[in-house]
């Protein structure tokens, strides 16, 4: 067995070879004829000369072996609805999907909008794209008619799919009229909407534009389309990153690189065998949906579970904190995906609902898109009692950078980290305003990485080359290197761990400090149960910490004795943990923060807040009423 050492050396120093073993994962149509394009950086072009398709590697190519084994298996807690697709059904049904999309016109290169809630059709849409050769561009269902509209604006898709409404803990969302909505205010207006009725809702359909999915479906159900052969840079599909920091990106990645990344995370980091189930709690509104529920363990020959609903609510619709341990045991699930904020919710729900369900199929736990505290990992590791393995990555990159890839040589994984540099990535620490590299263990610099970017990475920014070169790539003077914006160190073990966005790292009298590291001191507290920390601008040090606390004891929100010593409880904290530069100059008592949809922490939104300056775009905010509520803690001093 090789060690993950010689591995990923390999991977840096010989990625030819490398990404040759790597690219039998998949079927190509054509073999490529060069692995790896970089004549003119940063633009990498991966498996030139090949051709292949997504939706083959997802679908047909397991119909050999495995057609009747489960590939779509569709879960919502929402509507009651359970149903699983075998690989000959989705098969069957993808290629309705398909015909329907030409019927309505799409070729080749034609981008097709996708805002749904999460359903089957949206599976089926998603694959059809990627059979025909359209360039999906999926939109989170929970975005209102402005977000959308941009869009729209942005992608000018020949065909939209959506559906009559979503739902959320029981409450409906109606889309149709958001989408009507976003259309008008759109100066590109699709050519037709594809509508799957859920009977959520009513609808008022546009003659000559809207069409139901029903009606197509049944005009083309014994219809074959067959996969259109990609070349392996031409465009799978946009789309766009979380809009933490500012105004969303539009991320344009390719088909190829993308497939192989995608078969070699599943085997290498994940552990996702054929025939096994793979459950990630995300949406397909955002890039773990679009590798982790659809492509990457389809590819493997995986089940997917495909989930609607809370974490909370069971089948019949009754509040139910254990209903995903229950789909682990029903579906034998083997590797889960969810994010730290969906466990924070859990951690809330009795903890005897993980001891109530036989967990035994499941080997390990992946968690993403945020610093997962120390608290939150050993709650969930001492519950399920398998492997917590964090892993960083972006939109831009569609696969974890930093992690552990255990099935290549077990490692132990250290709270607090994601991990070390995966293969493919050649990570670097740099000095943030030198630009040196940083060699020295725990340094704190920026995370970049050096080009050649992995397969699947990133080929450029939607129509926008320019954009894509001088946001990511020139950030470090005489250095074309990419940057993360993430801030962070490295131990003498080589793990890393992510101190915050560089726009959170606060300067306290010369000191520079990256919120992250406050805020995962404080959520050391027994009496916190979520906290953010912004840099807020002070004549005298530069810049000062404030704390913005979720007490667990929700009775500390009313009660001004209780919070004060809540407050100095904290402060205390930091102080012996960090020092008393770092301690926040206060601590301020939320009943919720304000998120990201994707459940990310706006800290850029409560700072501007704190500076009494415009919180500037907030469409991708979650609940307004959070940041109000901010904003009355500090306006009331
Ligand atoms: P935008 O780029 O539009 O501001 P965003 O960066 O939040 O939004 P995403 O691509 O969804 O958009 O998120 C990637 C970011 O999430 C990373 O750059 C990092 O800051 C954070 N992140 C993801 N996973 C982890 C993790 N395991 N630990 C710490 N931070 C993480
Ligand atoms: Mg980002």
């Amino acid at each position: 067995m090789t060690s993950y050492a010689d591995f990923y050396r390999q991977s840096i120093n010989e990625p030819d070879a490398f990404w040759t073993e790597q690219a039998k994962l998949i079927d190509w149509q054509q073999p490529f004829t060069r692995v790896c394009n970089y004549d003119k950086p940063p633009f990498a072009h991966w498996f030139e000369g090949g051709t292949t398709n997504l939706c083959h590697n997802a679908v047909d190519r397991h119909l050999k072996d495995r057609a009747d084994q489960a590939a779509l298996i569709y879960v919502s807690t929402e509507t009651g609805v359970e149903k699983t697709y075998s690989f000959t059904e989705l098969h069957a049904e993808v290629q309705r999907m398909a015909a329907s999309l030409q019927a309505l016109g799409v070729t080749k290169g034609d981008r097709v909008l996708i805002y749904m809630p999460m359903i089957a059709e949206a599976a089926f849409a998603m694959l059809a794209c990627a059979r025909i050769g359209a360039i999906h561009c999926v939109v989170f269902g929970g975005f209102a008619s402005g977000s959308l509209a941009s869009r729209i604006e942005d992608a000018t898709p020949k065909v939209i799919v959506s559906a009559d409404a979503g739902s959320r803990g029981g409450k409906i969302v109606p889309y149709k009229p958001l989408l009507d909505e976003a259309i008008r205010l759109s100066s590109h207006k699709p050519e037709a909407v594809l509508l799957a009725d859920r009977g959520l809702s009513p609808m008022q359909l546009v003659a000559g534009r809207d069409q139901l999915w029903s009606d197509l479906r049944a005009k083309h159900v014994n219809d074959k389309v067959p996969c259109e052969w990609m070349k392996s840079t031409d465009i799978s599909y946009t789309i766009y990153t979380s809009g933490t920091t500012g105004k969303p990106k539009g991320v344009q990645r390719d088909t190829g690189g993308y497939a192989v990344a995608l078969a070699a995370s599943m085997k290498h980091i994940f552990d996702g065998r054929a025939g096994e189930t793979y459950f990630s709690t995300s949406d397909i509104g955002w890039v773990v949906g679009h590798s982790y529920i659809i492509y990457g363990p389809l590819i493997a020959g995986m089940a997917t579970l495909m989930y609607e609903g809370l974490p909370t609510r069971g089948l019949d619709k009754e509040p139910d904190g254990g209903i995903w341990w229950r789909l682990v045991e029903k579906y034998k699930v083997t590797a889960m995906f969810s994010a730290p904020t969906a466990v924070r919710v859990l951690k809330k729900q009795d903890p005897a609902l993980l001891k109530k369900y036989d967990l035994s199929s499941l080997r390990a736990l992946f968690l993403a898109g945020e610093p997962l505290d120390e608290p939150t990992a050993r709650w969930i590791s001492e519950g399920l009692q398998v492997p917590i393995i964090d892993n960083y990555w972006q939109t831009e990159s569609g696969w974890p950078i930093l992690t552990i890839a255990n099935p290549v040589e077990k490692k132990a994984s250290k709270f607090g980290s994601p991990g070390i540099p995966m293969y493919g990535y050649n990570v670097k620490l740099l000095h943030e305003s030198t630009g040196e590299e940083l060699t020295q263990p725990n340094e704190k610099g920026v995370v970049v990485l050096e080009g050649p970017t992995p397969p699947g990475f990133m080929q450029t920014v939607w129509k926008d080359d320019a954009r894509f070169v001088n946001t990511y790539w020139k950030t470090v003077p005489g250095k074309m290197v990419y940057s993360t914006f993430d801030w962070g160190i490295r131990d003498k073990d080589g793990y890393y761990f992510i101190l915050g966005r560089t726009d959170d790292v606060i300067n306290v009298a010369g000191h520079r400090l990256g919120t992250r590291e406050i805020e995962e001191s404080i959520s050391g507290h027994a009496g916190v149960a979520e906290v953010a920390v912004v840099g807020v601008a002070d004549t005298l040090k530069g810049q000062v910490a404030m704390a913005f606390v979720v007490p667990k004891d929700a009775s500390v929100l009313a009660n001004s004795a209780e919070a004060l010593k809540l407050e100095g409880e904290v402060m205390k904290r930091v102080d012996q943990d960090l020092g008393a530069l770092a301690r926040p100059s206060r601590v301020r008592f939320v009943s919720m923060l304000p998120k990201t949809r994707s459940g990310k922490l706006l800290r850029r939104a409560i700072q501007a807040v704190c500076e009494g300056r415009d919180a500037g775009d907030l469409t991708t905010m979650d609940d307004p009423s959070a940041l109000q509520q901010i904003r009355d803690r500090v306006e009331a001093g």
